[in-house]
């Protein structure tokens, strides 16, 4: 359900010759199965294997060879539709997609054209604004990854690696309810957070295991409004699509580029003709790959050599007994159980792993304290060394046992931030370390006195003046806060030289 407490995000017009124009924006994105085994076959999916060792026959297109469905691939592509709020279709079958390609040796693609295994959805986009939209999932469908054709390695020949040939991508396909650059790269990063979360697809874009393809058009104002009304997808501009996109920020920009493209066209008395681009960051540019082919043209038809794929409604829902706690219900959790605010609520729960690392420092601790030590000293610090939690050098435990002296006032705020120096270098255990070092803040009022009595007969000339400027007591605390190595609790420190200087 879309959060009403939302305002519905702007609408990105662009401002052409002839009035204004807007965009229309629908994602198809491939998801890579995180299963170890590929979906026909029992090979292996690792990534980065020597090439052509994760193939079995049947991979090769080897006469004679039948794939056998790996229930695993089923099991998670069903989770990843609970995970979207999405309906989950007991019946489901396998078409042949025929083309040809050198590294698709079957001469086809096995994929879910007419009943795919997961139906309509929603993913809840937020804009860090304040402004989230409801984006729709129409479907979702399983289907074999190819293979990778290698040009650059040698100046005569072509090499084929078949490694990923019939690992099993999820191809998540969106309404066109996106429109904006800004919105398309915040609904992939959503989509990916939740599939991470789900833990169907590791979201690797590097790798490759996450990649968009990016259908856009444009209309004028009020021609999308007509498309809602009455679903006719005539209302709003012809399409394209950009292929292959693996990083949010070429996504935004290839977005922006192709509008531009199609704006001037169309201004120029133009037709925009329905086709396959690529986008080249180098150039900022996309370029026509190929003309769109129709489904006629792939000669879908079901697989012979599969039977209907029937799954039992108790399987669907042992799998929704099992999911994890999602994104926007943990963060809704964070935000009440340990009084975050929507920004610190969203950073920590953008990761799966830095979400579970910051719940055990609060455990014990206090949250909102722990939220600030997690994002802004722990976050910062293995950045700088390029780390992530799961390799962090100071432990959940030993970050909250800090967070816990700076609660009990056992340390002060700048003290902590000494001993989670010496802790994250030194592998050492924060309680020891301000017991060795003799750390501990000074609350003892009587020692604070004394320290506070020194500096104000030292120097009779800055008490007269500080007397005069009440803001001139800073200095005093400073130099308390220097005799006291740091230790004095600055709070017991401000009250005592107020006293003193106002007697
Ligand atoms: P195809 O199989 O030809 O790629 P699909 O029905 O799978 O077509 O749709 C591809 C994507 O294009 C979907 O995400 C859909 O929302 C989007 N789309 C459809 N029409 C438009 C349009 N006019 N402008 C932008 N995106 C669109
Ligand atoms: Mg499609």
């Amino acid at each position: 359900m879309l959060d009403l407490s939302y305002d519905t995000p702007k609408v990105k017009t662009i401002a052409g010759v002839t009035g204004d124009w807007e965009l229309v924006i629908g994602l198809e994105v491939h998801a890579q199965v995180a299963t170890k085994a590929k979906l026909f076959s029992g090979a292996s999916t690792q990534f980065g294997a020597e090439p052509n060792s994760n193939v079995a026959f049947v991979d090769a297109g080897m006469p004679g060879m039948l794939p056998v469905i790996n229930e695993e691939c089923v099991a998670y592509a069903v989770r990843t539709g609970l995970g979207l709020k999405a309906q989950i279709n007991l019946n489901s079958a396998f078409d042949r997609k025929n083309y040809f390609y050198p590294d698709l040796p079957q001469g086809y693609q096995i994929s879910q054209l007419y009943h795919p295994i997961v139906g309509t959805g929603e993913v809840l986009v937020e804009m860090g604004n304040g402004t989230a939209r409801n984006v729709r999932i129409e479907r979702i469908h399983l289907e074999q990854d190819a293979g990778k054709s290698i040009h650059d390695m040698d100046p005569t020949m072509s090499f084929v690696d078949l490694n990923r040939t019939g690992v099993a991508l999820m191809e998540i396909v969106s309404f066109p309810d996106i429109r904006g650059p800004e919105e398309a790269a915040a609904y992939v990063v959503k989509l990916r957070q939740i599939l991470r979360y789900l833990g169907t697809c590791d979201g690797n874009m590097q790798n490759g295991n996450l990649r968009a393809d990016v259908n856009v058009s444009v209309c004028r104002p009020g021609d999308y409004e007509k498309f809602q009304a009455t679903g006719d997808f005539g209302e709003l501009g012809t399409r394209c699509e950009i292929k292959n996109m693996n990083s949010m920020r070429f996504i935004q920009a290839a977005i922006d580029h192709e509008a531009r493209r199609q704006i001037a066209i169309i201004e120029d008395g133009g037709k925009i003709v329905q086709e396959t681009r690529l986008y080249d960051p180098d150039k900022d540019e996309t370029r026509s790959m190929r003309s769109k082919e129709e489904a006629h043209d792939y000669r879908y038809f079901p697989d012979p050599d599969l039977l209907p794929l029937e799954i039992e409604q108790a399987w669907v829902d042992d799998i929704a007994a099992a999911l994890p706690e999602l994104p926007d219900a943990k963060k809704a959790r964070f935000m009440s159980d340990f009084g975050l605010s929507d920004y610190d609520a969203s950073v920590l729960t953008a990761d799966v792993e830095n979400a579970g690392f910051f719940e055990a420092v609060a455990e014990g601790s206090d949250g909102k304290l722990a939220a600030n030590w997690v994002i802004n000293e722990l976050f910062g610090r293995l950045k700088k060394d390029d780390k992530g939690v799961e390799d962090s050098p100071i432990s959940a435990a030993r970050l909250g046992q800090i967070v816990a002296l700076i609660k009990s006032d056992k340390i002060s705020g700048k003290i902590a931030k000494d001993v989670f120096e010496i802790a994250y270098t030194q592998d050492r255990d924060p309680t020891e370390i301000v017991q060795t070092e003799g750390m501990e803040q000074v609350t003892d009022t009587g020692a604070i006195e004394a320290a506070v009595d020194e500096i104000i007969a030292a120097n009779p000339d800055q008490v007269a003046k500080a007397k005069e400027n009440p803001k001139l007591a800073g200095w005093f605390v400073g130099q308390v806060m220097k005799a006291t190595g740091g230790k004095a609790n600055p709070a017991a420190v401000n009250k005592l030289i107020a006293q003193k200087l106002a007697q």
